[in-house]
């Protein structure tokens, strides 16, 4: 019933303890964190069927920054994004954006950047061009940035390796399947570059969070 026992490592593990507060796996985070810890291994997706308020965030964020920390490589701001989430409103993609920034603190060589309307474009462009390993935002702003702005696509090339779609059902309830499709299409055209990360999954893992099965989140996971 530890963080550690589910393969959290130092520098993680005490940040989390000390720095955050958090002591105890909630059930879901028992579930997931080992099943994606071991994705560079087996390479699966991953649905993460979960209720906000469960842990889900941590479940999915702790394991894809153990693994970019078990690479043992030097990795900063500049290394490129190896992962993408979306969520379906601006508050949930900050929430998500506040707890990426308060893991990522735990190294401060790795940066999380938030991308969503509303914002100044021309400051989230300055910001991606100057680098961060995490990019966080909601559908139709990422995608403005994947069809307008070269730097993003440049910082995903090689080590973008996770995709959380976050809340599916809801994503699905606002009307975001095409915008999905479309960032998809976009993402999976980027071409990896497996030997400059070798310990990393060999392909973009896809994750898939949702409080309910229906509605036509199915469909979201046929993608
Ligand atoms: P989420 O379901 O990801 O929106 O998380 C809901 C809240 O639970 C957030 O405020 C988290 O900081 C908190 N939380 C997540 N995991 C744990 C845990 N293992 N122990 C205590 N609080 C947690």
């Amino acid at each position: 019933d530890t963080f550690e026992a589910l393969g959290i490592k130092d520098p993680l593990l005490t940040h989390l303890d000390e720095k955050m507060r958090i002591k105890k796996p909630t059930s879901i985070q028992k579930l997931v964190i080992p099943t994606l810890i071991a994705s560079p291994r087996n390479n699966n997706d991953l649905f993460i069927h979960a209720q906000t308020g469960s842990g889900k965030t941590l479940a999915y964020l702790l394991p894809i920054l153990t693994s970019i920390l078990n690479m043992d490589a030097h990795i900063d701001r500049k290394s490129g994004a190896f992962a993408l989430i979306v969520a379906p409103t601006r508050e949930l993609a900050s929430q998500i954006y506040s707890v990426a920034s308060m893991l990522a603190n735990c190294c401060h060589y790795l940066v999380p950047c938030l991308l969503i309307g509303g914002e100044r474009k021309k400051s989230e462009k300055a910001r991606l061009r100057k680098g961060c390993n995490f990019i966080i935002g909601t559908p139709g702003r990422i995608l403005d940035h994947l069809e307008n702005t070269k730097v993003i696509r440049d910082q995903m090339g090689n080590s973008l390796r996770y995709l959380v779609l976050d809340e599916g059902d809801k994503l699905m309830e606002l009307g975001f399947e095409q915008t999905i499709n479309d960032i998809l299409k976009i993402i999976h055209e980027i071409p990896i570059n497996t030997q400059k990360f070798p310990k990393l999954p060999s392909r973009i893992i896809n994750v898939l969070c949702s409080a309910t099965v229906k509605g036509g989140v199915t469909k979201l996971g046929d993608i």
